[in-house]
């Protein structure tokens, strides 16, 4: 029997509102329209073809956004290979590792113009842009710059070469993020790079071409090529490419598969999750509140690891339901401009849709449906933080990743039972453990069969750590030495 808690219930409800406090765009600069980044230049599409990008908060048009053909990706693939040969896989490792630290610190430079451009395009909360995604993407040049001219020390006794041309393939989640991932690692290592962006959110990919241009990056070495499914299709097929990097979906990343079988592409797939996040009667609640609350509410839930199913021992279930209510009540959601904001925009349309139909699909499976009551703008795409309970486990929403904020809630009563149900999913990604007693997390956590688990916090993220799932969560690890072995081969 868990002892009664000697401190204060939380209050919540104290009726304080915020002032407005928008970040200014004065310092921003967009263009009103973006060609494709090849071989060290700006260049139009050879179809002459442009799509827009809106901001989701607003559903205004941001920009005019170029559409790669495949005869644009194959110029790119060319220009990628023309890099590798000539300059990028025979220069000394000490001078690739400082093109690495410059665009660094020219992230850094940048930071907060950048952190603007993410929130306009994608509709992340500024200050989640300016304190996570930006900083997190220049910490991933910089450590990946590290390892430029250590490679005989990261593989010791194994000679690590570069493999060749890298086609990268990122979603629209964490995009300038994402393209860190990506490109820092392969640049490391002596490869060069096509990138594509999500059609949603390419705008920080193309402010990162002027950064790599600043820089002084030799042409070619990197090359940004915009466009939906078929631009990333095409690079994929691309005969010339020698690796694939994919994050995205599963549908996606088994269509990506196949169409590698056969084939000698070396490749990494980073996919959907669906994470146990476990509460046990032991951990302190307060806390597990608010690593439940980021868990699932972190960038609007658009999170491959969020912690989107949560367990709960059945002694605190009830009390941490009614903390969780009144925590999430509190939250702000809207305007992702304003720094109070905790929950921004959806990032598209069609994300906002699939939110809608899985929630409306767990309602009439008998889930018990809890929504804040928050306000929320008229214009824009929008959901507010929303709790499932009386959900099963083969509750379509307790399977399924939902990719927006919706949390579904079960008990449990043994450990056993816990692990039981955490691995009951198609997925491996990520997952989270609170409890006041060190053994049981470290029996807890190596019994869940995911990539990251994380213990009494949740979302920590460091690019010395490796990241990556099992099962349908897909296949390589990313950040780390792990995510550096991807990009080499030995003889
Ligand atoms: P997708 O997997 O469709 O897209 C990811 C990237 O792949 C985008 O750049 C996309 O381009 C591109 N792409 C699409 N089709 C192909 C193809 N046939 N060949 C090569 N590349 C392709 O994910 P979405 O962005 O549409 O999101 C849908 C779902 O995916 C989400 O609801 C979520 O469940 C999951 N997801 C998981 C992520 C993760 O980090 N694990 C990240 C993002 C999404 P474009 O966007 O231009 O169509």
């Amino acid at each position: 029997m868990r002892k009664k808690s000697t401190t204060a219930a939380l209050n919540f409800n104290t009726k304080w509102s915020y002032s407005p406090a928008p970040e200014s765009t004065d310092h921003v600069q967009i263009k009103e329209k973006y060609d494709l980044f090849i071989n060290g230049k700006f260049v139009k599409p050879s179809g002459g073809k442009y799509f827009d990008t809106i901001n989701p908060a607003t559903e205004k048009k941001v920009s005019s956004i170029a559409l790669a053909s495949s005869a644009d990706v194959d110029k790119a693939v060319k220009a990628a290979r023309n890099a590798y040969k000539q300059v990028w896989k025979d220069m000394p490792a000490s001078e690739r590792g400082k093109y690495l630290y410059r665009i660094a610190r020219i992230i850094q430079e940048k930071a907060r113009e950048l952190a603007v451009i993410e929130t306009l395009d994608g509709g992340k909360s500024i200050r989640e842009s300016r304190d996570i995604d930006i900083p997190l993407a220049a910490a991933h040049f910089f450590y990946y710059a590290g390892w430029a001219d250590k490679l005989e020390f990261a593989f010791p006794g194994r000679k690590a070469q570069s493999i060749g041309v890298c086609g990268q393939i990122i979603p629209w989640n964490f995009p300038l993020l994402m393209a860190a991932w990506k490109i820092a690692p392969a640049l490391a290592a002596g490869n060069t790079v096509v990138l594509k962006p999500a059609e949603t959110t390419s705008l920080t990919a193309l402010k990162l071409a002027e950064i790599i241009q600043e820089a002084g990056l030799p042409a070619g070495v990197v090359n940004i090529i915009t466009g939906a499914g078929p631009t990333g299709a095409a690079l994929v097929q691309h005969p010339d490419v020698n690796k694939i990097a994919f994050t995205g979906s599963t549908d996606i990343g088994r269509l990506i598969q196949k169409s590698l079988a056969g084939t000698d592409k070396k490749y990494t797939l980073e996919l959907g999750g669906k994470a146990a996040n476990i509460i046990f009667e032991d951990a302190a609640i307060d806390q597990a509140v608010e690593g439940i609350v980021n868990g699932i509410f972190f960038n609007q839930g658009h999170v491959c690891c969020a912690g989107s199913r949560l367990f709960v021992q059945e002694g605190v279930a009830k009390e941490v339901i009614k903390k969780l209510k009144d925590r999430i009540s509190t939250l702000i959601v809207g305007d992702p401009m304003d720094k109070n904001t905790d929950i921004g925009a959806i990032n598209s349309k069609e994300q906002l849709n699939k939110i809608k139909s899985l929630v409306k699909i767990g309602i009439n499976e008998g889930g018990e449906c809890w929504q804040a009551d928050c306000e929320v703008p008229s214009k824009g795409f929008w959901f507010r933080p929303t709790l499932f309970t009386n959900v099963a486990q083969s509750s379509k929403i307790v399977q399924e990743e939902i990719f927006g904020p919706v949390l579904t809630i079960q008990t449990f009563r043994t450990v056993e039972e816990a692990i039981e149900k955490a691995n009951n999913t198609p997925y491996g990604l990520s997952g989270g453990v609170w409890s006041d007693k060190g053994a049981k997390v470290f029996k807890v956590s190596s019994k869940i069969k995911a990539g990251v688990i994380w213990a009494n916090t949740y979302n920590k993220f460091d690019p010395t750590s490796p990241f990556g799932g099992f099962k349908e969560s897909g296949v390589g690890r990313e950040g780390g030495l792990h995510g550096l072995s991807p990009y080499v081969k030995f003889n």
